[in-house]
């Protein structure tokens, strides 16, 4: 499988593994046959991230071919990542526990030989476990890695090499071209039960053979226990603020970040003066981001900016890394710019890039107005507690039409 950073290339991969979605998908979604043989899961994660593709498109494409039940499956993974995005933005902290934690183990790491070595030897797959040393390779060589993978590669870094959560979760972040940080961080947690506490994940020898259909037939005593993790208590809940923005009359730009690749069907209120993009993509960790993931992220925000172009009619101005802010305010000026429309940022370093700049470099005056996606509207509400609670609405948010609220997302594929 292959990954094009293009809406088209999203479709094109839809299509094809829309009539996967049901029986099919239920049945062999946990065998990882290796990278050659992906035909089990959809692949469609690098461009569900970058928002390339919205989650309606796909729970409507699933349920248009195979109805609600028949997707139960697929539908069900499809919403475990809204899940994830809107429990993180229930609890802030976790975002920010998670950046310390990491900036402290990688402070270890350069104070202790040791555990740097036993660092290095993971990342680049030198710990002598085949199976782990394989996904290593299979992660920063493709930028991909099947979901039962990470599952046991999370489990085996915190409970077999028994090295912190965070580097590993630093690891997947800096390659996977899905990474995200809600999904990324709430995941590692899961394995290492932070999430449900208490209850943690132990990848097992003996079920690797079945799920790689003999691919990892070889593997090594593990770890034989998953002992839970532990950390202080987290903050209270807060509810994500998803307020509307009053707005109507005023000249603005949209800008488009990797946060939304389907920004230009945001619902605005009229067209815009020009369109800002923001390619880079921000730094996913103080280690710098993998080659692959990066040209994938630059690449979903210049395909939205080329489509946003044509559809308006107007400029488009790539902003430059360092100096994006001060482009901004010059655009504000040169334009007579009141506001500056994007898609609001969810819990991740755009967020914190961005809403920094704004505070710090001259762009006071320019109103920031971030819209809320209508899909996450519709499930962050029910995000608060564990993942059954939302489970319980699922049925209940595809039928009041969670899905077509960006219709305007351009041509879905005929099913
Ligand atoms: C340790 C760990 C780290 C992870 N990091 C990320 C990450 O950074 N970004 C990310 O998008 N997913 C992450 N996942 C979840 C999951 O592994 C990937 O979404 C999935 O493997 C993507 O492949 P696919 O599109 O072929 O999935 P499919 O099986 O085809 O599923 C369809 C869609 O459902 C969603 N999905 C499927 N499984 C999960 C899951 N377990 N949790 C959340 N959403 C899911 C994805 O959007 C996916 O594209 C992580 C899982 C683990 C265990």
């Amino acid at each position: 499988m292959t990954w094009a950073p293009s809406r088209q290339a999203a479709l094109a991969q839809l299509s094809v593994f829309i009539p996967e979605m049901g029986e099919a998908y239920a049945r062999t979604r946990s065998f990882d046959l290796g990278p050659g043989a992906r035909a089990s899961v959809s692949g469609l994660s690098p461009w569900l991230r970058s928002r390339l593709l919205a989650p309606e498109e796909v729970l409507e494409a699933a349920i248009g071919m195979h109805g609600f039940s028949g997707a139960q499956a697929f539908i069900q993974q499809v919403f475990w990542r809204a899940y994830f995005k809107g429990w993180l933005e229930h609890q802030p902290d976790v975002w920010e526990r998670y950046q310390a934690g990491l900036a402290g183990a990688l402070n270890q790491v350069a104070k202790d030989a040791r555990l740097a070595a036993r660092y290095m030897a993971a990342c680049e797959g030198q710990t002598g476990i085949p199976c782990f040393d394989a996904w290593a390779g299979e992660l920063v060589g493709t930028g991909y890695l099947h979901n039962h993978a990470r599952m046991w590669f999370a489990s085996l870094w915190i409970f077999t090499l028994k090295l912190p959560w965070e580097l590993g979760a630093d690891f997947f972040f800096r390659h996977l071209l899905d990474g995200d940080a809600a999904a990324n961080t709430c995941s590692w947690r899961w394995v290492g039960g932070l999430h449900t506490q208490g209850k943690t994940y132990l990848a097992r020898a003996d079920n690797m053979p079945k799920f790689t259909r003999g691919r990892f037939a070889d593997t090594p005593e593990l770890s034989g226990e998953a002992p839970a993790l532990t950390e202080p208590r987290l903050a209270a809940k807060r509810a994500p603020e998803m307020s509307e923005p009053r707005w109507s009359g005023q000249r603005y730009a949209l800008l488009v970040t990797e946060e939304d690749g389907l920004a230009e069907t945001l619902p605005l209120p009229h067209p815009p003066e020009v369109i800002l993009v923001l390619s880079a993509p921000s730094e996913r960790s103080p280690l710098g981001m993998g080659e692959l993931a990066r040209g994938f992220v630059t690449g979903a925000v210049h395909d939205c900016a080329a489509r946003s172009g044509a559809k308006f009619g107007v400029p488009v101005i790539p902003l430059t890394d360092d100096t994006w802010a001060a482009q901004i305010a010059d655009a504000a000026s040169g334009h007579k710019l009141e506001a500056v429309v994007t898609a609001r940022f969810p819990f991740g370093p755009t967020r914190s890039r961005v809403r920094k700049g704004w505070s710090t470099d001259g762009l006071m005056n320019v109103e920031r107005i971030e819209i809320a996606d209508p899909f996450d509207a519709a499930v962050w509400p029910h995000t608060k507690a564990g993942y059954f609670k939302l489970k319980e609405q699922i049925a209940d948010i595809c039928a009041r039409g969670g899905f077509g609220l960006r219709a305007a997302a351009g041509p879905g594929p005929q099913v």
